[in-house]
Formats: structure tokens, sequence, C-alpha cells
């Protein structure tokens, strides 16, 4: 349990990884990482695809990369219709971890090399997620 708050709109209420909530709210944006391995995961897993260990911690994502890449919705899936148009995109830390977020900015803003921060959002009804912002 846990998981409702999270996203524009949530259609998961129980997850392994809910602790990724509680973190939201603490202004955090963390991801896992595997104690045997070391492989790296966005969203969270609690299971590693790359060696089966369920020996997961949590660490905390960089805050600053640039957008790869991205796509501006003008039709939106049930439940974020309010918030056409919006612009998702993949954020680049170069460091080998990527992430997919909303993009908080104008879709004419936005460009393929543009530095941003990664930051929690609260939503008008509570609801929590991230997104990206110019840097
Ligand atoms: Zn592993």
């Amino acid at each position: 349990m846990g998981f409702e708050k999270f996203g524009r709109k949530s259609f998961t209420g129980m997850t392994k990884t809910a602790k990724f909530v509680d973190l939201l709210q603490e202004g955090k944006v963390e991801g896992t990482v595997c104690k045997q391995c070391g492989a790296k995961y966005f969203p969270p897993r609690a299971d590693c695809a790359a060696c089966l260990s369920k020996e997961m911690d949590w660490f905390e994502v960089p805050k600053k990369g640039k957008v790869e890449t991205f796509t501006t919705a003008y039709y939106a899936p049930f439940g974020f219709e309010k918030d056409c148009p919006y612009t998702m995109g993949v954020v680049d830390f170069g460091d080998g971890t990527k992430l997919f977020a909303r993009i908080a900015a104008k879709p004419e803003e936005v460009q393929v090399g543009m530095d941003v921060t990664v930051r929690t959002i609260t939503y008008e009804d509570g609801q929590v997620s991230f997104e990206m912002a110019k840097a």
C-alpha cells in the first residue's frame, strides 16, 4: 500500500517499492541499486533484473542533467486531460543513468541538450511526482 499518492493519476495501489512515494514527499527522487551487482534502476525495482537478487538499496538520482529527447502530448490519457499540452522527456545524467519525466516548461521552450534539474512536485490534489525544470 501507499502508492496511491503517486503521479497525476495513480493506477497502482500496491508495490514493493512504495517507499518511493514516501521519499518524494520528503523531496527526494530515488531509484534502487542492487547490493549484489550494483545495477541501478529508475523507476525503482524491488528485485534486480540483472542478477535476480532481492537485496536492494535506495540512491538519490543526480539533480542535474541534459534533455536527451522529448515529446509533447496534445491528447492525454484518462486522468491527464486537464494538463494538455504537456511535454515529457528523457534526462541523461551523464553517469549511465537516465530518467523519464514531465518537463515543466512550455513545449516551444524545450530543446535537446537543454540543462535541467530534477525535482519533486506536489499537485493541487495532494498527489506527488517528480519533474524536470530548466536549470
Ligand atoms: Zn543485481
